[in-house]
């Protein structure tokens, strides 16, 4: 498995809570918040999406815009935690 590189000038604080839910009652399994998530975040099990890692999250909030079946609940990461930029 290719190992994938880390976003330049952030850092990971752990300990965000799971900031992201997905419903299993509304989630079709359709896979387009699989397909947006450049974190590699969520995959499909058993016809279902779910977070398989919050630490490649960069809390861009694609994955909560496309899905069509508001499925996806997103906050952002409780303070202090999660991604951490550097620059900008
Ligand atoms: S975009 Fe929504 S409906 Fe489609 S797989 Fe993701 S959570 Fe499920
Ligand atoms: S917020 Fe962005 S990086 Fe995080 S899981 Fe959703 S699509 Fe992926």
């Amino acid at each position: 498995m290719v190992k994938k590189p880390k976003l330049p000038g952030t850092e990971w604080v752990p300990d965000t809570g799971d900031f992201i839910k997905i419903s299993p009652d509304l989630c079709s399994g359709c896979g387009d918040c699989v397909v947006v998530c450049f974190g590699d975040c969520i995959k499909i099990r058993g016809g279902k999406a779910i977070v398989v890692a919050y630490e490649t999250c960069c809390e861009c909030g694609a994955c909560w815009f496309i899905c069509s079946e508001n499925a996806i609940e997103f906050s952002w990461p409780k303070g202090g935690t999660g991604i951490k930029i550097e620059y900008g």
